[in-house]
């Protein structure tokens, strides 16, 4: 027997336009520019509708942005997808080569770009197939180039009319499978790679970011997404946020630490989200600042050292919270904190729950098999191997490629992870595979080094890696930043972490550099650390 319930498509248009009837008085923040309220910037969605139809960008066809984290990206957000075209977010940070890749291969056929980039850009860009460059207003008066097709984002609107009518009813359960939204991996471990959202999965994901226990938002919260709108959409805040009829604050073009702690406190964020990198950069400002309204810091994208939430436990009586997450997972795979069976550790366990990654969100599959022979692991917070996801919000492929590296024969996404899951299903990241270093046929953790380094007080930074080795195969060896002012010795290094870790994890080398490669996202550029020790 079948089941005698409607079936309806799941589409973006259902987020915009709840966000418009019934939260039409709730506010977008963009920092150094004008305040929207929720109705006033769905009506410029429906403008931008009708500019993109001028524009003659076919539906289906892939709008690229170029663009900080601002009110009208977050238009572009809603009026590509509920047009049924595809809203192709670029890494701003991009070195050049990858940047031509990215355009190309997802054939954008128009490219919105925040006032101040254009020109740095142009020439690496002049010649792809783009139709139309569309220039937004960024409060720079940045020199442009000289092109027929470059045109500007408030005219176009200016003279388009909003479209009326309901974009929901135009989509049929058959179109909740179309491309909604296209994000490439930020390449850490190599080019970036396609990955695209359907309007189905993207639906889904913003309920998942509105579960309770989870990151749980609601309509009484204002959120600062500081993670990058090119992120993996800024981990799907935004479309959350306009679900859930919560505040959005977005923070511009500025990282400045003193600029988002400024944010946090006049607009009484309550949820704020951002790598580690940018978590720590705003350590030292928080003794000055009040915790505000704040309920939730999330952080994801790298691992975040017990260090660095104890300095917000300390100043806030808040810690950081983990998500796990990746761009092919939409991106949030697992969201950490403590549950009820954690209520009656002793602080040392208590750090140690914190620094996991998470439980899976419902609709999240997870499972961890061993590297060599793909025997599935059990669930006992020990056995380590790939952690591989499955769900509706999980990638099936990359754009333009076969998936067999990427998944498994029955489909599940190999995340390249390798972790170990709890009784509960939490999730323990160990490394990534490729990082391992794998010494006299042993595996050493290079995540786990990094973390036994970086308790040291005067360590800034680090970085592990694996150096080939006649004997050993690899060894691994430790690239360290020092606290300004620090004399700090290999010697020492050696010493500090050797109470910890097995005799011969310990690295031979320790290396003291002034600073280490990040990626367009903020994460340690392993690849280049390599490289730059060769
Ligand atoms: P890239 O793979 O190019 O870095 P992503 O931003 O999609 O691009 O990164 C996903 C990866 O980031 C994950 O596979 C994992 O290695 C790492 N990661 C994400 N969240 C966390 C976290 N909370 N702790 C540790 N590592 C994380």
């Amino acid at each position: 027997m079948d089941g005698l319930m409607q079936s309806r498509p799941l589409s973006v248009a259902h987020v915009v336009e709840r966000a418009e009837s019934m939260f039409g008085h709730k506010r977008i923040v963009s920092a150094g520019d004008e305040t929207l309220t929720f109705r006033a910037w769905a009506g410029r969605v429906r403008r931008l509708v009708t500019a993109l139809d001028s524009l003659e960008v076919p539906e289906g066809a892939t709008v690229g942005t170029l663009a900080a984290n601002h009110r009208r990206h977050l238009e572009l957000y809603a009026a590509a997808p509920v047009s049924k075209r595809v809203l192709h977010t670029i890494n701003t940070r991009l070195p050049a080569e990858h940047l031509e890749h990215v355009i190309a291969d997802a054939g954008d056929d128009v490219v919105f770009v925040d006032r101040a980039h254009l020109a740095g850009v142009w020439a690496g860009v002049r010649h792809l197939g783009v139709r139309h460059w569309v220039v937004l207003p960024d409060g720079t008066t940045a020199d442009l180039p000289q092109d027929p097709r470059i045109s500007h984002y408030e005219d176009l609107l200016a003279v388009s009319a909003p479209r009326a009518g309901s974009f929901e009813d135009d989509f049929s359960r058959d179109d909740e499978d179309l491309a909604a939204g296209l994000c490439y991996t930020s390449g850490t471990t190599g080019p970036p790679k396609g990955v695209v959202y359907s309007h189905r999965s993207t639906l889904l994901h913003s309920m998942g970011t509105m579960l309770a226990g989870y990151i749980g938002l609601h309509e009484r919260d204002v959120v600062l997404p500081i993670v990058p709108m090119f992120h993996a959409n800024a981990w799907g805040l935004p479309y959350g946020a306009l679900l859930a009829g919560a505040d959005l604050v977005l923070p511009g073009r500025s990282s400045d630490p003193a600029h988002l702690l400024a944010l946090m406190d006049s607009e009484q964020v309550t949820v704020a989200a951002a790598v580690p990198t940018v978590w720590t950069s705003l350590v030292p400002g928080l003794a000055g600042t009040g915790r505000g309204a704040v309920r939730l810091l999330l952080a994801g994208g790298s691992a975040v050292a017990p260090a660095l939430s104890r300095a917000y436990e300390g100043a806030w009586g808040l810690p950081l919270t983990h998500s796990w997450g990746m761009t092919e997972v939409s991106p949030v795979g697992a969201v950490g904190g403590l549950r009820s069976e954690h209520d009656a550790l002793d602080p040392v366990s208590r750090e140690e729950a914190l620094a996991a990654q998470g439980q899976p969100l419902p609709l999240v599959r997870v499972r961890v098999v061993d590297v060599e022979s793909g025997a599935p692991q059990p669930w006992d917070g020990a056995s380590a191997g790939e952690l591989q996801v499955a769900g509706p919000w999980v990638a099936s492929a990359y754009l333009h490629r076969a998936t067999t590296e990427s998944h498994t024969e029955d489909g599940w996404l190999r995340t390249g992870d390798i972790a170990t899951l709890d009784a509960s299903g939490t999730v323990r990241l160990v490394d990534r595979l490729k990082d391992l270093i794998k010494s006299g046929g042993e595996w050493i953790s290079s995540a786990e080094l990094e973390s036994a380094i970086g308790s040291h007080p005067e360590v800034d930074e680090v970085a592990v890696v694996a150096r080939p080795d006649p004997r050993w195969m690899e060894r691994p060896v430790a690239c360290v930043v020092r606290r300004a002012g620090s004399a700090l010795t290999a010697e020492q290094v050696k010493s500090h972490i050797a109470p910890t870790v097995a005799r011969w994890w310990v690295p031979d080398e320790v290396v003291f550099v002034d600073s280490l490669p990040k990626t367009g996202t903020g994460k340690l550029a392993k690849a280049e650390v390599r490289a730059a020790l060769r």
